[in-house]
């Protein structure tokens, strides 16, 4: 089979591997779309040390193949996402639900070998059934939108709140969606290209603004009675806008920090913070619970995956689809590839 492996940063190459055989509580899954996320990106660029060689991605959706000789729950031909979540199973965090922040945390494509390749073998407790009318190359987005159905269950939002969502990207994107599927007023995305604000649109934000040409604090503060929103959700990751974030935060409201800066931040006025009663929040990566209920969530169709999907490209292009991703940013939400 075919993979695709990272040997540097920046250094993409594909080559031939052997086909996995699943082991007893593994399920052999045939890949058939897999989609790369700024993480991805990141990792490609060197900005995450990984052990090299690497196969990157961690974003996937395809069919089983070959189930062990212990599984019961998935056959043969079902259509299936992956949870790209490793974690040990055993500690306190893990068997009360927490195993996003397990210790022993592994994420493929990072700490071991991703989804960039043909065929894989994951442990059955890994895989959900696809609902029947979501694509492949949708299906690999259930991943991301699984992180975000965690933030936002951390968020809490309730019908009474205001939402500011800085960041369209497809996770701002998907968190303006949920926001207002939570019955939230209004729900203001906060993006600085065009095409990206005409999607919030489409995701039904109340308004939009362009922090292209307006000052974001003060249109925020203008639609919320100058209050501030009682929701934050800072999905850009940079010191600038996580200020933003916390200055349009109203009094006794949460900041959910969800695009996390790897930079830290050169300063954070807990004063200010103090003063506001501000509720900080940092959701990690999501639990298989979340996963559960995000499948659940797309098989109600209440939210379009497909709109995320920028440019496609087959999995022996992963060098250009990923120089593609790192240098136009501004065109991309997620890159589909197919082997
Ligand atoms: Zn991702
Ligand atoms: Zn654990």
């Amino acid at each position: 089979m075919q993979q695709v492996l990272l040997e540097g940063p920046k250094s993409i190459k594909t080559s031939e591997a052997s086909i996995p055989s699943p082991s007893a509580g593994e399920v052999l899954v045939e890949i058939k779309a897999t989609a790369i996320c700024g993480t991805d990106v990141h990792i490609y660029a060197g900005g995450v040390p990984v052990d090299y060689p690497r196969v990157p991605g961690h974003e996937a959706a395809g069919v089983i193949q070959e189930t062990g000789s212990e599984v019961s729950a998935f056959q043969t031909g079902d259509a299936v996402v992956i949870n790209p979540n490793l974690y040990c199973n055993h500690c306190e965090r893990c068997i009360t639900g927490k195993e996003n922040i397990c210790g022993q945390t592994l994420l493929m494509g990072r700490e071991t070998d991703g989804v960039l390749r043909q065929y894989l073998s994951v442990p059955q407790t890994h895989v959900f059934k696809l609902p029947s009318h979501i694509s492949f190359a949708e299906g690999a987005l259930l991943q991301p939108l699984s992180t975000v159905v965690h933030a936002q269950r951390l968020a809490a939002i309730r019908p009474s709140d205001s939402v500011a969502v800085l960041g369209q990207g497809a996770s701002g994107l998907l968190h303006t969606r949920l926001s207002k599927l939570s019955g939230a007023f209004p729900v203001i995305g906060i993006g600085r290209s065009q095409w990206k604000l005409d999607l919030a649109k489409q995701m039904e934000a109340d308004y939009v603004v362009s922090a292209a040409t307006e000052d974001p604090v003060a249109r925020v503060r203008e639609l919320t009675d100058d209050q501030g929103a009682d929701v934050v959700i800072e999905a850009v990751g940079t010191p600038e806008t996580f200020q933003q974030a916390l200055e349009m935060t109203k009094p006794g409201g949460r900041l959910i920090s969800f695009g996390i800066s790897t930079q830290p931040l050169p300063s954070l006025n807990l004063l200010q913070m103090y003063l506001k009663e501000a509720n900080l929040i940092f959701p990690r990566a999501m639990t298989r619970s979340d996963f559960r209920r995000t499948v659940d969530l797309v098989a109600s169709k209440r939210v379009d995956l497909k709109s995320l999907i920028t440019q496609e490209y087959a999995l022996e292009d992963a060098a250009h689809a990923f120089k593609f991703a790192e240098e136009e940013q501004s065109k991309v939400l997620r890159v589909v590839l197919r082997p």
